[in-house]
């Protein structure tokens, strides 16, 4: 487990989160001229995605702070191998909207 919740986040949004953007995974089938996370410039961070444990245990946290809506993102969130199990805990912990930003070519 990597991830410790900021108390000063907490602090602020106390229980009015509305919305979550979550970012799963850098790497990407695809090479966009605009992207930010292209392997060439320093928003690349190494390929990397986000442990499955620590991505349940935010989706957890944000929900109990009122959480409703969820976007998984990348790089391509389909590129993610724990993809499906993420969208099912997040129905499972109550999550109205599942949104996921992906580039459709996979
Ligand atoms: S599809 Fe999105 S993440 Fe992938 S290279 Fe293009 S802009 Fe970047």
């Amino acid at each position: 487990m990597n991830y410790i919740m900021d108390q000063k986040f907490q602090d602020y949004f106390g229980k009015n989160l509305r919305q979550v953007f979550l970012y799963l995974v850098d790497d990407c089938n695809l090479r966009c001229v605009q992207c930010l996370y292209k392997l060439d410039i320093c928003f690349q961070v190494e390929k990397k995605e986000i442990a499955f444990e620590d991505a349940v245990k935010l989706i957890s946290d944000f929900k109990e702070m009122g959480a409703t809506k969820l976007t998984l993102m990348g790089g391509e969130p389909t590129l993610y191998k724990h993809l499906l199990d993420l969208i099912k805990k997040s129905k499972e912990l109550g999550y109205e909207y599942v949104r996921i930003d992906t580039n459709r070519t996979i």
